[in-house]
């Protein structure tokens, strides 16, 4: 701070995110030594550099912008979880394990980092626009921990067919009606808290790899790694929708991960090189418009196709944008807005005008805990956020939520079949398709 404006936004913008209040109780000026009106004739002031001009000259600069209000904890749905004393004494949650990582050894920092999930709730919140998840998946990159098993996952999605058929080997002893209620390793307790759904025989590529309609727009359908080898029905009920709109859609053969799952698990060069694969291959098609029924993917590919003319568009904004509205919705439904989603209220416009019933749970947006390789990294934490969004879901009295998240979907819908809820847990595309 400079001067007396600065202040003013700083006042401005703490008190309403810290407490709610519109300003604060009190605020201490020192304005400096005040001999002749019988003050102090000196005054001395220390400032401790604490790693502060490390930090401000590093690519993490912006989490100098702190002003340390708070808000961002008061949404981090780890942090309501474990509290502030896991976090240690620098500063809690995304940002402090940020600021950890300059204010002390950097050991405590790689601890940290690994809490976050990376739902971008904080972002939202913070009145300094800091980017508290991109500061954290950058910092886990260079100091992270990357054990084995996250490093053979993040290769294994460079090419997942050999890996697929290992998962389906190893997932028969428990599976029983296309879930598993147990596992080996991480498994066990992962599906202490919900079901997991097994990896289906026929992918995708294989029951709609030819998948092709002429229309317009030319529509490029971008299934994602969870739809290609778990919910396939998911990507075929997307495709089968905008075709009978018209639209020419069509999937791209060949296609893989678009990196998110090894940029999060702090390997962003196989990350770069999986995303880097998906943008060429889908720019070699020429489409008008890449749609997906993933908000991650959506996210990943928009900044990989960033300059191009190709649109990246999520299902239900494409149809929005478009004015195709659906009818014939019966029944009182609650949507789940995913971490990643990018428009929201484009699926609920979709669902209003359908005819459904909308009721809104206390926390929509808050994340259902799921988060990729974070749940089996952190089942216990992310099992108790599950726990919660059940609960908010519950509470609503609806028949169905909707998710326009194949990892939402996994997650939710093996959580109610754990608790035995009639509650159902329905991807936007195949609840369009039963509509049509
Ligand atoms: S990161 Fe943003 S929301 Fe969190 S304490 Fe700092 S200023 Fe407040």
């Amino acid at each position: 701070m400079r001067d007396f404006e600065d202040v003013e936004y700083i006042l401005a913008a703490l008190p309403p995110s810290a407490t709610g209040q519109i300003i604060t109780s009190y605020v201490s000026v020192i304005t400096g030594p005040t001999p002749r009106a019988g003050g102090p004739g000196e005054l001395h002031i220390v400032l401790l550099d604490n790693g502060r001009q490390d930090l401000a000259s590093s690519d993490q600069a912006e989490a100098m912008q702190c002003i340390r209000c708070a808000a961002c904890l008061n949404v981090c749905p780890v942090y309501r979880r474990v509290g502030g004393h896991v976090f240690g004494h620098v500063y809690s949650g995304g940002i402090g394990a940020i600021l950890t990582a300059f204010f002390w050894p950097e050991e405590r920092a790689k601890e940290l980092q690994e809490l976050c999930s990376g739902c971008g709730r904080c972002t939202e919140v913070c009145p300094a626009g800091i980017d508290i998840p991109g500061l954290i998946l950058d910092l886990r990159a260079r100091i992270g921990r990357k054990p084995p098993l996250w490093r053979l996952a993040a290769r294994a999605l460079r090419n997942p067919r050999p890996y697929v058929s290992l998962v389906r080997l190893l997932q028969a002893p428990w599976a029983r009606d296309g879930f598993l209620d147990g596992g080996p390793g991480p498994v066990a307790q992962w599906t202490r808290s919900r079901s997991l759904p097994t990896v289906v025989r026929k992918g995708l590529d294989r029951r709609a790899g030819g998948f092709s309609v002429s229309g317009r727009p030319r529509v490029a359908f971008y299934g994602g790694c969870l739809v290609e080898h778990v919910y396939p029905e998911v990507g075929e009920a997307a495709m089968k929708y905008l075709a009978r709109r018209g639209h020419g859609v069509f999937y791209v053969a060949g296609q893989g991960c678009c990196g998110a799952p090894a940029r999060h698990l702090g390997v962003p060069h196989d990350a770069e090189a999986m995303l880097r694969q998906q943008v060429d291959l889908l720019a070699r098609e020429e489409p008008d418009f890449v749609v997906t029924v993933c908000p991650t993917c959506a996210k990943y590919l928009r900044e990989g196709l960033r300059g191009s003319t190709v649109s990246v568009m999520d299902l239900s904004s494409f149809l929005v944008q478009r004015g195709e509205f659906p009818d014939g919705g019966r029944g009182r439904v609650t949507y789940h807005e995913s971490c990643h989603s990018s428009d929201g209220e484009a699926t609920r416009e979709l669902l209003e005008r359908a005819g459904f019933t909308l009721l809104e749970m206390r926390e929509p947006g808050a994340c259902c805990g799921f988060a990729g390789a974070y749940s089996f990294q952190f089942p216990e934490i992310s099992g108790e956020i599950l726990a919660d969004k059940l609960a908010d879901i519950a509470s609503t009295g609806a028949e169905a939520v909707v998710v326009d998240c194949p990892g939402c979907l996994l997650n939710l819908r093996g959580g109610l079949r754990k608790k035995g809820s009639s509650v159902r847990a329905v991807h936007l595309a195949e609840l369009l398709l039963e509509l049509d």
